[in-house]
């Protein structure tokens, strides 16, 4: 019989599996303090619940990990990045990024093993999509990173912000990513605030839309990458199935729904997408939509040919944008040592 991983559960599903076995509700409440506010992974460490409960529980459910760490690498910044092997011996990444100045301790998780979204400057699409990840696969690395990271105390320093950012298109696996973000966010689990929960997307237009009709108040995060179609189909080929007028009326109707700002991620690639001409296309086409607009230059990825613009590109491309009313930050480069970008540990671990 195949065990039940409980952290697949938000807290409503595992009391229903509770009751199902004809355990009172409350005991799904003490395996889930257990999981999420002790990091614990064995029913044997339960030390509230009888004994011959947690035998039996052994049996039937799982709260071990789903992840075996198979190599870390640390950066001078504090930055740490995670390559895990998934029980059927898949690898995955995650990144833990500390920003000391303002306590917060942030995480960057995957939410697929590999991508179907083919975006050319990505390590990760290169090989396809393998599978979806699991709600537990996701929620393990940051119960995981968290144990790593506590200092003597689970939770201590605690994690402070999720980017569902790493690799995968998180919409595309939209019932286990809302699912890991119901944990996060719940008071009983992981307690980490909405807003401090971002989804990243490079542009699925449906699990837009359907994100909007949920009104969770995360952040919304758009891959934009292009300021028209013409180039945006060669770098994303999403942009052929949902061009930019649809995704940006999907994304003011996010917006209408939420009355959240919506943020847009542009990495900057030299000679590419990165001329003075094409922050102006840029501005013209999110005039007057609630958001605020995430430079990224471009983390060389070994395989793809593109470069990162030299800086005095990068800031006046920054000006352009910033002098014609749109909010616009240069994203801070993080773990440039090792290799942080999205895809790349896994990319050169199984490459050997
Ligand atoms: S950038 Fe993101 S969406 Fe695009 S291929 Fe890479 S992982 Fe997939």
């Amino acid at each position: 019989m195949m065990k039940q991983d409980l952290k697949s559960l938000n807290r409503k599903e595992m009391i229903n599996w509770f009751k199902k076995e004809n355990y009172p509700g409350f005991r799904a409440e003490q395996v889930f303090n257990w999981i999420y506010k002790n990091g614990v992974d064995s029913f044997h460490e339960m030390t509230n619940l009888p004994e011959e409960l947690r035998s039996e529980l052994d049996e039937k459910a799982s709260v071990k990990s789903n992840l075996l760490l198979k190599k870390t690498l640390q950066a001078s910044d504090g930055t740490i990045k995670y390559l895990w092997e998934l029980t059927d011996g898949e690898t995955l990444e995650s990144v833990y990024l500390p920003f000391y100045e303002d306590m917060r301790h942030s995480v960057c998780i995957s939410t697929q093993l590999g991508c179907a979204m083919n975006c050319i400057f990505c390590a990760t699409g290169k090989g396809g999509l393998v599978r979806n990840l699991t709600t537990g696969e996701i929620i393990d690395q940051v119960l995981e990173i968290q144990k790593d990271i506590s200092s003597g105390e689970f939770g201590k320093p605690g994690i402070t912000n999720v980017v569902l950012m790493g690799m995968g298109e998180p919409l595309a696996n939209f019932d286990n990513v809302i699912k890991a973000v119901e944990i996060l966010n719940d008071e009983k689990g992981f307690a980490i605030g909405i807003r401090r929960i971002t989804v990243s997307s490079s542009g699925l237009v449906p699990g837009i839309r359907r994100l909007a009709e949920l009104n969770l108040q995360l952040v919304l995060a758009v891959s934009l990458n292009a300021p028209n179609d013409l180039l945006r189909n060669t770098l994303m080929p999403i942009n052929r199935k949902y061009p930019l007028d649809e995704l940006l009326s999907a994304v003011k109707y996010y917006i209408k729904k939420t009355s959240r700002r919506v943020t847009f991620e542009y990495i900057l690639i030299d000679n590419v997408n990165d001329s003075p001409e094409q922050a102006y296309e840029l501005v013209s086409l999110l005039r007057g939509i609630k958001c605020h607009l995430n430079l990224i230059p471009l983390n060389p990825v070994r395989g793809v040919k593109y470069r990162r613009p030299a800086r005095e590109k990068i800031l006046l491309f920054r000006d352009i944008i910033e002098k014609n009313g749109i909010a616009v930050t240069i994203r801070q480069e993080r773990g440039p040592d090792i290799e942080a970008a999205c895809g790349q540990l896994r990319h050169s671990g199984s490459k050997g």
